[in-house]
């Protein structure tokens, strides 16, 4: 083997155990097919059974242990009826993107065959951006209080907080990743006309990046009317960047305008490379559905694609994405049943691997 990659692989609760075999079956066949080494080691925690057992989600050790991958492929987590989801939550998938620095969440937006778009009219080919949401400061910032509390002049402030470095990091984040597609295309998501401080500064740091980036077309709307146009105009957008509050509802607005949950995948990276990126589905453990084994695995393996990108590995990660395409415009009964099929996690997940073998 030429090359050879370290995944820890985290299936997590619910479906997440469900759909992680099929993420690995399409790995194995694409490291068979391309000739690439990958050392996948299994691993039980960040998951409500392992918090039953231990009274927490993470073992005292993770960071060392898992800090040397190369990669996190991570199921789902959460099991609300053993452990509350802030528990679950902050315990460990916000651990792994704070300290591990994953501040850029991107998750792609692309309307697949054989998908039904809510938005009519649209096929395959009309609608494929990217969402980039900064994933560590801005709005989601634990500063702020309460004052004169339980009187008439009780006040709540929270602040928001960008940093240079922050700001500045994933921008050039986006630009980069616009810089290296087909229309070469930026669209910043501001609201400096409604918060005067922040919001100002985001737009004259996207100029200065700008400036740097002579070959990257760059608009910017403000979110409200951006969230119109995601419904509206989706085929207008290329690389959409964000703020972590304004990218968190575009990037749960932009896979719903692109079909099921269950399809959707996503990535929390750390560009530099300093410490492992994580690659997981958009969807959630899914408890109504769990058990059951009709998960629609694409999710977790389009985001095992983004995986192979990332390692560096693109023949590998096209020819996933190729397998998926073309078993989603194929026979319907191969399909999970949130795509209109009669088919299983596993019918789903084999006929992916095997289009992936095919494929190479
Ligand atoms: P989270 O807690 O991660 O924000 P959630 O618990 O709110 O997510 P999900 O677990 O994603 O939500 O489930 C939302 C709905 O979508 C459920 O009805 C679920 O059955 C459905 N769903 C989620 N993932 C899939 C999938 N892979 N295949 C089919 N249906 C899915
Ligand atoms: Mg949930």
């Amino acid at each position: 083997m030429s090359r050879s990659h370290r995944i820890a692989v985290i299936p997590g609760d619910g479906i997440g155990t469900e759909v992680v075999p099929e993420g690995v079956r399409a790995l194995r066949a694409a490291a068979d097919a391309f000739g690439i080494g990958l050392d996948m080691v299994e691993y039980d925690f960040a998951s409500a059974a392992y918090w039953q057992r231990h009274g927490t989600m993470l073992p005292e050790g993770w960071f060392d242990e898992l800090k040397d991958y190369d990669a996190l492929f991570l199921g789902a987590v959460g099991w609300p009826d053993v452990v509350p989801d802030h528990v679950s939550l902050w315990g460990s998938l916000l651990q792994f993107r704070r300290r591990f620095d994953q501040y850029a969440n991107v998750r792609p937006v692309r309307l697949m065959p054989g998908v039904t778009s809510p938005l009519a009219g649209r096929g395959p080919g009309d609608i494929d951006f990217y969402v980039v949401r900064e994933n560590t400061e801005g709005e989601y910032s634990s500063i702020g209080g309460r004052i004169f509390e339980g009187t008439e002049r009780e006040t709540v402030v929270q602040e928001t907080v960008m940093t240079r470095t922050g700001v500045d990091r994933i921008l050039r984040y986006a630009f980069e990743l616009a810089r290296g597609r087909e229309r070469r295309k930026l669209t910043s998501a501001t609201k400096s006309n409604g918060i005067s401080q922040t919001m100002p500064y985001w737009d004259e740091r996207v100029a200065a990046m700008a400036a740097d980036h002579p070959d990257v077309a760059v608009d910017q709307y403000h979110i409200d009317i951006l969230t119109a146009h995601f419904v509206l105009h989706p085929e207008r957008f290329d690389v959409v960047v964000a703020s972590n509050l304004f990218g968190d509802i575009l990037s749960d607005l932009g896979p719903a305008c692109a079909g099921t949950i269950g399809i959707a995948p996503s990535a929390n990276i750390n560009p530099e490379r300093r410490y492992p990126s994580l690659f997981e589905p958009v969807h959630g453990s899914a408890p109504d559905i769990a058990g059951k084994g009709i998960a629609n695995p694409v999710g977790q393996i389009w985001s095992a694609s983004m995986m192979l990108d990332h390692l560096g590995e693109p023949e590998a990660a096209a020819a996933v994405l190729r397998a998926v395409e073309e078993v989603l415009a194929g026979d319907r009964a191969a399909l999970t049943p949130d795509l209109g099929g009669s088919g299983t996690t596993a019918s789903l997940g084999a006929a992916v691997a095997a289009a992936v073998k095919g494929a190479a």
